[in-house]
């Protein structure tokens, strides 16, 4: 198996020069950061009302302790906010569109939350709740999307887990088995498949990795992965080349015919997958536009801008070790601090809980108190949940829009240095 992968490795690197590949791309849209101005972001998020960390004791020990331990107090007002907004959503869940099965606005997106919850707390009930959901969800299939978030290899792998969980095994297996059914289509790009998370290769490949993660084995066999970043490689390639981008950067990828640069669509989604070093594939490769030319620096949503970008900033530290890398994370966390309490709301997608996820990823990468910190006033925002006239979003008690995504996020905020943003973080 190892000596496979070198291969694939080297094999690569004789191909692409991949640093090269990231650095332009980097430099490509900090240009279009520097010409952009940052004011406009002030339209679409609510001034931050909260003191900056200050790196005295004073400003964290209502928060957590010196070891980034959450206080009885705080953790406990967040233990009961987590079931005063659980019971809001499950009473708000009975008008949800029944026929949605995805985990994006979907029955999918509520079985990960019990899932999450029944992890962080250990309660029976929750994994209970799970299934309820994902038996539900079973019963929609989109047969039309294949990735994680949109379409059905979400339900699926979902399922799978649940049914590990529940030591259900044949019903686990059975799900694998129809999960594993789109694996041929999508290596071939069936329907003019794209690459990117939401409804591309990558959101089908996260599927995979998930139940491998989940199941603390290698259930999906690398190579099935592989075959999958191959392809992802070789449609990036392709698009370098008939754009005559090779010189600049060898890999390139859109999204209906535009350039888009976010984790749900763009760019540094994708980027942020193939640098994970255990798809056998090394990848070297302020706020960003959403798509490569848009000169204006409007969007600070984890699915456009900063708050999705800083993952892959992290990664390409944690894989090529250059502070340059860090250096850019960083300046992600500060404008999420100042332009991240969006008047959308306080969901994953493009709302206050989702922006946080990029202070936990910070905190995880670097220890520094002051993430942590800023992740609490988040936080603290989110538990003042409809105080702040922000809009209503169009699902507004799903996984990404809505209330299940700030809960989720809450529990995750009990145990920051576990936390994940869910169907994304690796
Ligand atoms: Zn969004």
């Amino acid at each position: 198996m190892w000596s496979a992968r070198l291969l694939t490795l080297k094999k690569v690197y004789s191909r692409l020069n991949y640093k090269f590949c990231l650095r332009t791309t980097q430099r490509y849209l900090n240009q279009n950061l520097n010409s952009a101005t940052p004011r406009i972001m002030d339209t679409r998020a609510l001034k931050n009302p909260y003191t900056d960390y200050d790196g005295t004791p004073a400003c964290t020990q209502h928060l957590f302790d010196s070891q980034g331990k959450l206080t009885e107090d705080f953790a406990g007002r967040v233990r009961s906010k987590i079931n005063e907004l659980l019971s809001l959503m499950e009473n708000g869940l009975r008008s949800a569109d029944p026929r949605d099965c995805t985990g994006y606005t979907g029955w999918t997106g509520i079985a990960l939350l019990y899932l999450h919850l029944s992890d962080v707390f250990g309660e029976a009930s929750f994994l209970q709740r799970a299934l309820d959901y994902a038996s539900r969800s079973l019963q929609c299939l989109t047969r039309r999307s294949v990735t994680f978030l949109c379409g059905d290899a979400g339900p699926l792998a979902t399922a799978a887990v649940v049914y590990h969980r529940l030591q259900r095994p044949q019903e686990a297996e059975d799900c694998l088995t129809r999960l594993l059914q789109l694996h041929q289509p999508v290596v071939r790009g069936e329907g003019k498949l794209p690459d990117e998370l939401l409804y591309g290769r990558i959101g089908y490949l996260f599927a995979l990795v998930f139940i491998n993660q989940q199941f603390g084995q290698e259930k999906i066999p690398v190579q099935l992965i592989q075959e999958i970043s191959d392809a992802i490689l070789a449609s990036g390639e392709k698009l370098s080349m008939k754009r005559r981008y090779q010189s600049k950067s060898p890999l390139f990828y859109e999204w209906y015919q535009e350039d888009y640069v976010g984790a749900a669509h763009g760019l540094s989604g994708i980027y942020y997958f193939l640098m994970q070093p255990g798809f056998g594939i090394k990848f070297p490769s302020g706020n960003f536009p959403p798509c490569v030319g848009d000169a204006r620096d409007l969007l600070v949503h984890w699915c456009h801008g900063a708050p999705g970008v800083v993952y892959m900033l992290l990664q390409a530290h944690r894989v090529f070790g250059e502070d340059q890398y860090l250096g850019e994370a960083l300046q992600c966390g500060e404008v999420i601090w100042r332009w991240g309490l969006l008047k959308k709301g306080y969901g994953l997608c493009h709302g206050a809980a989702g922006n946080a996820y990029g202070f936990l990823a910070l905190y995880k990468h670097t220890g520094a108190p002051q993430h942590l910190y800023r992740a609490c006033k988040f936080a603290e925002w989110c538990m003042d949940y409809g105080k702040h006239g922000c809009r209503t979003p169009d699902t507004p008690f799903s996984l990404f829009e809505g209330m299940a995504g700030t809960i989720y996020f809450l529990a995750d905020l009990l145990q920051p240095l576990r936390s994940k943003f869910p169907a994304f973080e690796m």
